[in-house]
């Protein structure tokens, strides 16, 4: 179904909308942003009735483009039908807005007084992304507050970059800045290798490793829960660490063949390397 994709077992992801507060030159999906709706999800009664039909699903993860750069009745419609079903257990949006666009939520009574009154609901979860310290604002705290105060967790996810977070300290600040306004940090991940960018922002793996554990190495547990991860055709893999010299340890996090959904492998990896082969033969 065109903006619907049922990426694990338990999740699915809804490309809501191709529009952003902002460009990211790093973005993932800038095939579309401001530009093609051919992925998009239009249809929320045909996106809520396959949710319905699949009992295994237990979260939906509403993101774009950017989940609240959609008009409050779009997303008070995806949240009326979501809220509804029981075998979800929570929503989550992807978004920026709390870094690039924080006006939209603190001073939007209508977007505030819908998650009030659906995260009473079912548990709202906002996923940013915060890129370094200085974007951690008193204009995005202040967004931050507001969806804080009505029960709903922030999470954060970091993309490391050249030239913007590519040093421990940096990233340490990152982390630390975080967990002081609550914002907890859960994937800190390996950079895509986006057309015409690729070779301006990925940091290699090994060596961004070592770029995570000094950051880590600043915090308290709640920083140093944050993982190092990246996403593969298979799933979600965790880049756990340097064993010998460039041998990685990885583990899968997520992966669409459950019997391998947390199988650790390990790669011998250039001081270049920044990404894994798409096959993955004899892992
Ligand atoms: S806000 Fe997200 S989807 Fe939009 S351009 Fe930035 S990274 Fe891409």
């Amino acid at each position: 179904m065109d903006g619907l994709q049922h990426k694990y077992q338990q999740t699915i992801l809804l490309l809501s909308t191709n529009q952003c507060a902002m460009y990211c030159r790093h973005c993932f999906r800038k095939r579309m942003v401001g530009y093609s709706e051919k992925e998009l999800n239009k249809r929320v009664d045909e996106a809520v009735d396959y949710v319905k039909t699949h009992h295994e699903v237990t979260n939906v993860l509403i993101s774009g483009g950017d989940a609240f750069m959609n008009p409050n009745h779009i997303i008070q419609r995806y949240l009326e039908e979501l809220t509804a079903i029981d075998h979800l257990d929570f929503i989550r949006f992807g978004t920026r807005v709390p870094v690039t666009f924080p006006k939209r939520i603190y001073d939007d009574v209508e977007l505030l007084d819908l998650l009030t009154k659906y995260t009473s609901k079912k548990m709202i979860y906002v996923v940013t992304q915060f890129n370094h310290p200085r974007e951690i604002t008193s204009e995005s705290i202040r967004a931050i507050l507001e969806l804080q105060k009505r029960g709903i967790q922030v999470r954060n996810q970091t993309v490391l970059m050249r030239g913007v977070n590519d040093q421990g300290k940096v990233l340490g600040e990152l982390l630390s800045g975080l967990t002081r306004i609550g914002v907890i940090p859960y994937y800190i991940f390996q950079c895509r290798p986006v057309t015409g960018v690729k070779g301006h922002f990925q940091v290699p793996i090994c060596e961004g490793i070592r770029i995570v554990d000094e950051a880590k190495s600043y915090q308290n547990g709640f920083g140093k829960a944050v993982r190092y991860a990246m996403s593969h055709p298979l799933g979600k893999i965790e880049i756990i660490g340097e064993l010998n010299s460039q041998e990685v340890i990885f583990k899968f996090h997520q992966n669409k063949y459950a019997d391998d959904s947390a199988r650790i492998f390990i790669r011998k990896l250039s001081e270049t390397d920044t990404w894994l082969d798409d096959e993955l033969q004899g892992f």
